[in-house]
């Protein structure tokens, strides 16, 4: 039996940016990230498409992302070490949200909360999302919310600079695996490693992503995070078009410049959950073309070049994560997962929080009690409203 302070399962995005937070509030913590995939084959923050965007419409999401990108905008200064730079290539191309003319006066409310917030944000009717974007059309919008502040970075580089930067503060990495827990009254004490070694400690995270359920059953804590496959594309436009935002739309249409070409795809929610990495090669022809040259009918000649999946790690209760601990029954065992597509530009922020609530007990930056465990044992939902 080896012993640390506080064990995290997962060295994705999340799991890291928690150790990086941990080790600069409280740098004698003996912090372990137990990660069982050295070259990270399956986790989800390699295969995301590194959109950050503050548009949501729960002011938590709004706040984080606030966060998130400040922080992403100054990566390369904060998170360099004396061996390496850290490029996290942030794009700031900004994000373009539009609805159908149903829809405006909820896109109108949100947008409301996001310019009291501090957001930099355009509310934009047809005529104005025209002339700011002529290759786009607009006779069946009814609005649109231009974040021009808003954009996209490098998942790989910021997941590497956040490990990188953790392990030079003086976190450990443990390539193993966490297969079971010993759990006592109220308490996880001991994490069990399919390696055979067992590791205390007296605060656990469970950032394990798409496998975060897993992890929360061996401690006896159901989750209600499922797997969910998602493609991601990459495209170019047969016909000359200039470059676009990362453009959404309330049928999950989600697509970006990337390069000379474009990157993004059309999420399905009704996908089966599980863990299929198998690709299907004619979603793009079936699905995200025709969806794409709607909106903008250059792409009426388009060609995909390649195709990959990955896992959301979707919260069924209500599609935002679960930040937190089972107060009054596990306290020492948090959660920090359940983002569904949002994961990587809210690790900063929600690696921040958990760090706070170990090291100081309490939110101090954001209040995100909303986002708590307690909504899943009372079952209720806390959702985003126009926006996924
Ligand atoms: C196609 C696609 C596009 C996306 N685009 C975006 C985007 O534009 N913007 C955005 O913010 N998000 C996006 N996402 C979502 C984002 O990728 C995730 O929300 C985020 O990466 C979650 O990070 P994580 O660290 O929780 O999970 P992961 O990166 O999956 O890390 C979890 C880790 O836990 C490890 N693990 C699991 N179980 C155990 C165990 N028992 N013991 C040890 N280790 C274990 C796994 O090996 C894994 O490496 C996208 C996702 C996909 C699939």
């Amino acid at each position: 039996m080896t012993a640390c302070d506080t064990l995290i399962v997962g060295g994705g995005v999340v799991g890291m940016s928690t150790a990086y937070f941990l080790k600069t509030l409280a740098p004698a913590m003996d912090v372990v990230v137990v990660e069982r995939e050295p070259d990270y084959a399956h986790g989800s923050t390699l295969r995301a498409s590194g959109g950050c965007r503050v548009q949501f419409s729960c002011p938590e999401n709004i706040l984080m992302s606030l966060f998130s990108i400040d922080f992403i905008r100054g990566f390369p200064g904060r998170m360099a070490t004396k061996e390496h730079a850290a490029p996290v290539d942030w794009v700031e191309g900004g994000y373009l949200f539009v609805v159908p003319p149903r829809l405006v006066d909820t896109l109108a409310a949100n947008h409301a909360t996001q310019c009291e917030l501090g957001c930099e944000a355009d509310l934009l009717d047809p005529a104005a999302l025209r002339a700011r974007f002529p290759s786009m059309r607009v006779d069946d919008l009814g609005a649109g919310v231009h974040t021009p502040r808003d954009g996209w970075c490098d998942p790989y580089q910021m997941l590497h600079g956040l490990r990188r930067k953790a392990v030079d503060l003086g976190a450990r990495v443990l390539t193993d695996e966490v297969v079971g827990f010993d759990v006592a009254r109220k308490a996880v004490l001991a994490a069990a490693l399919r390696s055979g070694a067992r590791v205390a400690a007296s605060s656990f995270v469970n950032a394990a992503g798409a496998w975060s359920a897993e992890v929360g059953a061996m401690a006896g804590m159901p989750l209600p995070i499922a797997p969910l496959r998602r493609f991601e594309h990459y495209f170019t436009c047969g016909n000359p078009i200039g470059r676009l935002p990362y453009i959404k739309d309330v049928r999950r249409m989600a697509f970006r410049s990337e390069g000379t070409g474009f990157s993004g795809g059309v999420v399905d929610g009704a996908e089966p959950r599980g863990f299929n990495f198998d690709v299907d090669h004619g979603y793009f022809e079936r699905v995200v073309w025709p969806a794409v040259a709607h909106r903008f009918p250059a792409f009426e000649a388009a060609k995909c070049h390649r195709t990959w999946s990955g896992l959301y790690e979707q919260c069924e209760l209500d599609g935002n994560p679960i930040i937190g601990s089972w107060r009054g029954t596990l306290p020492n065992f948090h959660v920090c997962a359940g983002f569904s597509g949002h994961g990587m530009m809210h690790a900063p922020a929600a690696g921040r929080a958990i760090a706070e609530r170990i090291v100081y007990g309490e939110d101090r930056s954001i209040d995100l009690a909303r986002l708590g465990y307690e909504r899943v044992v009372s079952n209720r939902p806390y959702a985003e409203r126009g926006i996924l």
